[in-house]
């Protein structure tokens, strides 16, 4: 193997508030140059000013011309979500845990850059060989949901929890999109991992090891999931608010719930509405609703189906032809509709506004020619390391994942 300079950035990407950061969505998806960007200010700003105004273009060429010296010592993995102008560079397609596992079996590839965000990178870094490295492009695309949780109120959390119930019986359940120190936690304190494809079997293993689940950070996910096994979610869950004395309920409450629900929730999946799925049913007669169980409780009973992203995608590829009217992300939208077209098939989103995932939007190809051109100068830009002990105990709630499903 090369050595390679690292180049560490001390760039701290900003924890974003709630309801941001797309309320008003700004973002265009087709490529303009990084200096062009509204929101570039919060961006990672290390990036060398020669890479502000190239075009999509010359972006293209460059990235072309830098992965083909570096050949098979790179593998470039790219998330569902991500722009069409990053996709096109993929080694591989998928949803985070998929891709995590693509870079964990490509044992071959030394540099690993994850289009994607930063919980990602993290689960891929855990996942792979010390050799090899993973790289974020932009360190500030980070995930307003994994956000939610910030490993003090967790830890917080379970201190409060610990004077009221026996944490023993307790399953703290983490979704893949959390910090790797929250994944470590939970494999320290008997929990597990979920995935949106694997949430029902990782909370029914959870209720064959405990009374209770911590379920972070997604709200709509453990509350839809819950559900489906039978929990009711007005009298058995109950929103636990970080920052909150006992999470701003009462004992009783506390101890009553099957499922405490971290109050966290997707920016992208809390966008969409029953009211779009009624008016997508009155201008489509015999429409398919399909969406993520991010989406919140009212929406995911309203659709026909809902499941992670594989599943939304499997869904639309193997239905019959007509409409589908699809709760998730627009990138995909854009790409499955595409895709399906020649079978008489058309995908479109719930939601009216283009609006792509803010924080996935981040990966600009700016960002991407970057990170792969200092490779080839022998420079490893935005590594991202987990720390041994971490590492070692996020593996345990991962591997349980794995054991579970
Ligand atoms: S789509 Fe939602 S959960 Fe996924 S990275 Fe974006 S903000 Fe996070």
């Amino acid at each position: 193997m090369t050595e390679a300079i690292v180049v560490e950035t001390d760039f701290v990407p900003e924890i974003l508030p709630p309801n941001l950061p797309d309320e008003a969505c700004e973002t265009d998806i087709a490529t303009i140059p990084l200096a062009s960007e509204p929101h570039l200010p919060d961006w990672q700003p290390e990036i060398p000013q020669s890479y502000l105004q190239l075009s999509g273009d010359e972006l293209r060429e460059r990235i072309r011309a830098a992965r083909k010296q570096l050949g098979e010592r790179l593998l470039i993995l790219g998330h569902h979500y991500q722009r069409d102008d990053i996709i096109e560079f993929a080694d591989f397609r998928g949803d985070s845990f998929k891709l995590a596992q693509q870079a964990a079996d490509n044992s071959a590839a030394e540099y690993i850059i994850f289009c994607g965000v930063h919980f990602m990178a993290e689960s891929a870094d855990i996942l792979t060989t010390p050799e090899q490295t993973v790289i974020l492009p932009n360190l500030a695309a980070g995930c307003s949901m994994a956000d939610m949780a910030q490993p003090e109120d967790v830890y917080d959390a379970w201190d409060d929890l610990s004077e009221l119930v026996d944490t023993e019986r307790v399953i703290p359940i983490t979704y893949m999109n959390s910090a790797a120190s929250l994944k470590a936690f939970v494999g320290k304190h008997g929990g597990a991992v979920c995935t949106s494809s694997n949430a029902t079997a990782v909370l029914e293993w959870a209720f064959e090891h405990g009374d209770q689940v911590l379920f972070f950070p997604d709200q709509h996910l453990g509350r839809n999931t819950g559900k489906r096994l039978g929990i009711d979610p007005a009298t058995e869950t109950a929103v636990w608010s970080p920052r909150k004395v006992n999470g701003g309920l009462t004992e009783q409450r506390i101890r009553d719930s099957k499922i405490l629900l971290w109050q966290g929730h997707c920016s992208v999946h809390i966008r969409f509405r029953t009211e779009q799925i009624a008016k997508a049913r009155e201008e489509h007669p015999g429409v398919r609703v399909v969406v993520h169980p991010e989406c919140p409780e009212p929406v995911v009973d309203a659709a026909d189906a809902d499941g992670s992203t594989e599943f939304i995608i499997n869904y639309v590829r193997n239905g019959p032809p007509g409409a589908y009217a699809v709760g998730t992300e627009i990138n995909l939208v854009h790409r499955l509709n595409e895709e399906v077209q020649s079978d008489g098939k058309t995908a479109f989103c719930l939601d009216p506004v283009v609006c792509p995932c803010a924080t996935m939007y981040r990966i600009h190809p700016a960002y991407l020619a970057w990170v792969t051109e200092s490779l080839v100068a022998g420079r490893v830009v935005n590594p991202i390391r987990v720390d041994d002990e971490t590492r070692e105990w996020a593996r345990v709630a991962l591997d349980r994942m794995l054991a579970i499903t």
